[in-house]
């Protein structure tokens, strides 16, 4: 008999073919709710998630499950802690996008190196001003300032060196020089990475440590040219200094894939400044990154089904096969 995989969304061909070619038989579910899950799950042995919470209601209806593939780097929609009372393995797909956010990081400096969000503005209106008054430069030669140098991290640093020739410094309290790409400095000196860089760029999660990382003291130590990315989370910046420091003019600008409430408030002020481009969260959103992340949810699931070490499991998952 072939193992059941529930997909409460569909998934990518990559991943569909991974799996059908070698027996197993996918399950596509009703709904992606928490209720849509418990009616399907039951005698379902693996489930790859998307947008779906992997709630202790969906984990006590989950009988046969021994496996969750989360399709996609985070995994705070799984109850984990249920997962582990539930001997049931965590898997997720962490490398799937990091080219996509990566490349996304270095769309946000150039866009800010051009002004283009004041460019695009005026151009129409008057376009000597979009094209000769407002403030360009380069990125050859600047220093870029990396906090959390993991997986996206490290892809930014070798662009923005090898790419770019720019001067990369890193701040990440979890890791070595020795882990460094090489050519990238790294310091333990938080407020150095703010002082000294011309683009500072923000790579590390979410956690209880880095919520509102960066604020008021941190824009302050920042050139008045300097530019700030952020591709990770909103809620490692504290959105209303970074809206001070732009209206204030503290920092050139801004480019930001993420704020603290998504989908957006309209409403929120940021979005009337002219120095801050922003994107409703597109890192992860590309074709490639998608196609990517359905592979890895299929290996990781055939690779504990079959007995195997999984590649790619949560922290704290490694053990089990
Ligand atoms: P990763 O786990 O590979 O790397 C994170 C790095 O941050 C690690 O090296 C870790 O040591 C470091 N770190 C942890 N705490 C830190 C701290 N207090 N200060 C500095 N560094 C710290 O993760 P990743 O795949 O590179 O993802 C990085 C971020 O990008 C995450 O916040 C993730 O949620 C976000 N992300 C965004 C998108 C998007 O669509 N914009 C897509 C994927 C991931």
């Amino acid at each position: 008999m072939s193992y059941k995989i529930l997909l409460p969304q569909e998934i990518m061909k990559e991943g569909r073919e991974y799996l059908e070619s070698r027996g197993y038989e996918l399950i596509n579910g009703s709904g992606m709710e928490e209720q849509d899950i418990i009616r399907d799950i039951p005698d379902c042995d693996g489930i790859i998630v998307r947008l779906s919470k992997m709630t202790d209601a969906v984990f006590t209806a989950a009988k046969n499950l021994k496996v969750v593939a989360r399709h996609g780097a985070g995994y705070d929609t799984v109850d984990l802690e249920s997962a582990k009372r539930h001997g049931v393995v965590v898997l997720n797909a962490p490398v799937a996008n990091s080219m996509s956010v990566a490349e996304l990081a270095m769309f946000y400096m150039l866009y800010c190196s051009r002004n283009f969000k004041r460019v695009e503005n005026y151009m129409l209106e008057d376009y000597y001003y979009a094209k000769l008054k407002t403030p360009k430069v380069e990125l050859d030669g600047k220093t870029l300032g990396i906090i959390g140098v993991g997986n996206i991290g490290s892809r930014v640093a070798k662009k923005a060196l090898h790419g770019f020739n720019m001067k990369v410094i890193a701040y990440d309290p979890y890791k070595t020089q020795a882990d460094m790409p090489e050519g990238v400095e790294l310091t333990s000196d938080f407020d150095h990475i703010f002082e000294a860089s011309d683009f500072v760029t923000l790579h590390c999660p979410a956690t209880p440590e880095t919520m509102d990382f960066v604020g008021k003291r941190q824009f302050s130590l920042m050139k008045k040219n300097a530019y700030f990315i952020n591709t990770a989370r909103g809620k490692v910046v504290d959105e209303p200094a970074l809206y001070e420091a732009l209206s204030d003019h503290l920092i050139a600008g801004a480019g930001v894939d993420v704020l603290k409430e998504e989908p957006f408030n309209s409403k929120n002020p940021i979005f009337a400044l002219d120095n801050i481009v922003i994107g409703p969260h597109i890192g992860a959103a590309t074709k490639e990154a998608t196609d990517r992340a359905s592979l890895h949810s299929a290996i990781g699931i055939d690779e504990v089904l079959s007995g195997k070490k999984p590649s790619w499991p949560v922290p704290g998952f490694e053990g089990e096969e």
